[in-house]
């Protein structure tokens, strides 16, 4: 890379993530595994939100995606069906993964992949650009899937959305 703003951009981030942690987002300065995925949720549902009001359609699909998948996560360390550093990057095998626990069941589980598939296959092949209705309605998914996996574990104080 010859544009050296770049290089020093790039090296002043890599800095930034080696220093110690000072002016930590809200609600997020916790240690316990199980709780740092239960918050990452909660402030991706609560940036949903914000974005959805000014038209990020986009951005609120992909983090109302994550938000339910950091749900998952959340869960299955909590019910102790994954170790606290287990990571599952496979979309539809997290999906199972919360199924086989009993977090909801296999159909559940299959509509969930499918339409994770669907948006990313829609979005990498342009059939589709993003709408305010759908937006909505992952949002409003992203938001029960939630509630409804907090509401069912031992720490539903801990949520912070
Ligand atoms: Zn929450």
């Amino acid at each position: 890379m010859e544009n050296s703003s770049v290089v020093d951009a790039l090296e002043a981030a890599e800095r930034s993530f080696e220093q110690a942690p000072r002016n930590v987002e809200e609600g997020l300065d916790i240690d316990d595994a199980e709780l740092i995925q239960l918050r990452r949720a909660c402030r991706l549902l609560a940036a949903a939100s914000c974005l959805l009001d000014d038209g990020y359609y986009t951005v609120v699909i992909e983090s109302s995606f994550v938000a339910i998948e950091r749900t998952v996560q959340f869960r299955l360390i909590h019910d102790d069906a994954i170790s606290e550093s287990e990571v599952i990057s496979s979309h539809r095998r997290l999906y199972q993964r919360g199924a086989e626990v009993g977090l909801y069941d296999d159909s559940f589980a299959d509509n969930l992949a499918e339409l994770w598939n669907q948006n990313r296959t829609r979005t990498y092949y342009r059939l589709s650009i993003a709408t305010e209705s759908q937006a909505e309605a992952m949002q409003s998914l992203a938001q029960e899937i939630h509630h409804h996996l907090v509401d069912g574990s031992q720490v539903p104080h801990e949520c912070i959305c």
